[in-house]
């Protein structure tokens, strides 16, 4: 793979100056130094039982991994703790009851702050609810929600019982939510009236209501609903089942507020998280309770070098993706911060909601997709800079490739060009951060996920398994389990060898395609799926757009290889134009000719077409295989993840007015 695209394109993209040393003082106060890679690689094992002191454990496990059963892994096997009890509990044991948990903002301004010592409440009774319900410990809990203070509350509750949870993203239907429901056998649905999107109270208790009629959910015995927006639920669409429906304001309130919380192996499943669908099926990704805790927790410290006493940390991911579930419920309150939970869009009411956000709170740590900040590029620069950002002291970046012009954009508009920033690259697999610069060590580049964290071993393989030197292209490989990796798919373990230990003989295999540079340093370059071939040189989708996206013209881009008859593929771009720009004429022209210049003729597309939106997962993630899909003029696959599928329609009725040209 990459082996046109290579050293020179990414001199291009990379140049010398955009290199950016961690601020000196944040150096000089970091949580990690350079020693942990040190340590680390001298004891990876010995590493990680450190790292494991960070929880409070009932039984502190003697043994660290057993891996002789691979790929199925036990870590910190015969440990005893509650995952609840150290997001919350022990905090308040600490004298922290009065430092704010959760500082919620409701879409329409609407806001609440919980303290550690109310989160204790809160999950105490959300927990004797569910016992009142009959949850026992490993029954499984669909939570099927909006971004409110009770989505965070009932996954605790579920930790604090040993119930896994699974979570369905709230923007998902009826039937996604049925296969979930049906696939994890769920015995109870956590969900709400509706949640507010985009100024409007959207419903959510009709869409379960529908899911269990499907067959498969028979075993659902109770629906607990919190009440959000009021609204009228027959008017919604929705029914209301006398026995099986309970509101949480009439059960869980009137529920003690103490639960004394009971020990499990660190093995006991925590939750079930379906991937997000943006290749394929979803697979129900298991995870762990004592690996996982000590894999957020450590790196949700380590890569935003969190101070739990100053820092106001907000992740801006829905808590239904697993950068929720990682970084907005476990990591950071297992760490005791103080974080921000948004419950609506990046533009409601206005373009400047976000930052709004930021200086209302005086947000030091920000996490989001590159997606969002796109989005933020094409909006305008004048956005950002109506509002005081100046607490900002950190960003992230999760998700997909962040194109190197918007990770200067990031930093240069949100980050007054000090801030560092993390690019992390991690999946719902891993459970938490795997590749990420350090802040206080890393001389970052802008695009590139860098190095593997300290106790992460992960390299670029060929074909044939062999590593790649520097400067060429290959497959992403972690070569040795981490803590908090999946333990199988959910019910199909053979679905788990085939997909990730297969591959590559006793490797893990990420499915996405990666580059080392000429320092050893780690490129993603998108799916293995997404790569192109053209006239027999394999090319990267994500250094295509972000060439692209480096012209100032545009924001964002798709890339994908369509069928060809005379080179096997051709590349077919879509983009997404900067606010205020004009289509016209030669400006086709205009970007082929710049993406020729940055990456080489042979990277030149074919087609571009301009577009007002481009096809993206409810998590953001560009679906490339539905752009091939209509590049290749064939009918559409799967959009059952996709977030509004009106914009498919809008670019096929686009596409026959550019014919190609060469
Ligand atoms: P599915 O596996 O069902 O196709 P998905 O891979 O989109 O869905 P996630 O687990 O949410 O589901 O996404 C993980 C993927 O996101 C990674 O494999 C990678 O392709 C991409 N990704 C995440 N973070 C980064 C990053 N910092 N740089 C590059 N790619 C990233
Ligand atoms: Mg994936």
């Amino acid at each position: 793979m990459g082996d046109v695209v290579s050293n020179e394109s990414l001199a291009n993209l990379l140049k010398e100056e955009r290199r950016f040393d961690p601020p000196a003082d944040l150096a000089a106060n970091a949580n990690v130094t350079a020693a942990a890679y040190e340590q680390a690689a001298e004891d990876r094992l010995g590493f990680w039982a450190e790292q494991a002191k960070r929880l409070t454990w009932q039984t502190p496990p003697t043994q660290t991994l057993d891996w002789s059963n691979a790929p199925f892994a036990k870590w910190f096997a015969d440990g005893k703790l509650n995952v609840a009890y150290n997001c919350v509990d022990r905090h308040v044991e600490n004298g922290l009851g009065d430092r704010v948990a959760i500082h919620f903002e409701g879409e329409s301004g609407d806001s609440r702050a919980i303290t550690y010592a109310e989160l204790q409440r809160e999950v105490s009774r959300a927990a004797n609810a569910l016992i009142e319900l009959g949850v026992h410990t490993g029954d499984r809990v669909a939570i099927y929600m909006p971004m409110i203070p009770e989505t965070v509350i009932a996954m605790l509750a579920c930790a604090r019982l040993g119930a896994p949870h699974s979570l369905v993203f709230g923007g998902f239907s009826a039937e996604a939510l049925a296969t979930r429901i049906n696939d994890a056998d769920a015995r109870v649905v956590i969900t709400a009236d509706g949640g507010y999107r985009r100024g409007k109270p959207s419903a959510l208790k009709p869409a379960v209501d529908e899911a269990l009629t499907k067959p498969g959910t028979e075993n659902v015995r109770s629906v607990l609903v919190v009440r959000r927006t009021g609204q009228d639920l027959a008017e919604a669409g929705g029914t209301w089942t006398e026995g099986r429906d309970v509101w949480w304001h009439e059960l869980v309130e009137r529920q003690s507020p103490t639960h004394t919380p009971e020990a499990f192996d660190a093995e006991h499943p925590l939750f079930i998280l379906y991937t997000s669908g943006t290749t394929g099926k979803p697979k129900g990704i298991l995870h762990t309770t004592g690996g996982y805790l000590t894999q957020v927790s450590y790196t949700h410290h380590a890569v935003f070098d969190l101070k739990p006493e100053t820092d106001v940390f907000w992740c801006t991911a829905d808590v239904g993706w697993v950068t929720g579930h990682s970084y907005i419920t476990y990591g950071p309150l297992s760490n005791g911060a103080t974080e921000v939970l948004y419950e609506g869009t990046p533009d409601t009411p206005h373009q400047g909601r976000w930052w709004e956000i930021v200086q209302k709170y005086g947000v030091t740590i920000l996490y989001t997709a590159p997606t969002a900040i796109r989005a933020c590029m094409k909006w305008g620069d004048d956005i950002p800079a109506k509002y005081d950002l100046s607490s900002l002291r950190l960003l992230g970046s999760v998700g997909e490739p962040i194109n190197p012009e918007a990770w200067i954009w990031y930093r240069k508009h949100i980050g007054a060009d000090r801030t560092p920033i993390v690019d992390t690259w991690w999946q719902t697999e891993t459970g938490a951060m795997m590749l990420s610069p350090l802040p206080g060590v890393t001389a970052t580049k802008p695009g590139s996920a860098q190095v593997a964290l300290p106790g992460i071993a992960a390299t670029v393989v060929d074909d044939d398994a062999r590593e790649v030197p520097d400067g060429a292209g290959g497959y992403l490989v972690l070569t040795e389990p981490w803590p908090s990796m999946l333990r199988t798919i959910w019910g199909d373990d053979q679905r788990y060898i085939d997909t990730y230990w297969s591959r590559f003989e006793g490797k893990y295999f990420a499915g996405d395609g990666a580059k080392k540079d000429s320092d050893g340093d780690i490129w993603l370059l998108g799916r293995v799926d997404d790569v192109m071939l053209v006239s027999g040189h394999n090319i990267s989708t994500t250094e295509v757009e972000s060439a692209l996206v480096s012209h100032p013209k545009v924001a964002e881009a798709a890339v994908v290889g369509a069928t060809d008859p005379q080179t096997t593929q051709a590349i077919c771009a879509f983009v997404i134009l900067r606010g205020g720009v004009e289509e016209g004429a030669g400006l086709v022209d205009e970007l082929r000719a710049h993406v020729a210049q940055q990456l080489g003729p042979i990277a030149k597309p074919k087609r571009i077409m301009p577009v007002a939106e481009l096809p993206k997962t409810r998590s953001g993630k560009i679906m490339r295989r539905l752009l091939r899909d209509v590049a290749e003029n064939r009918d559409l696959g799967d959009v059952s993840t996709l977030t509004d599928s009106s914009v498919m329609d809008l670019i096929q009725a686009k596409l026959p007015s550019t014919p190609g040209e060469d």
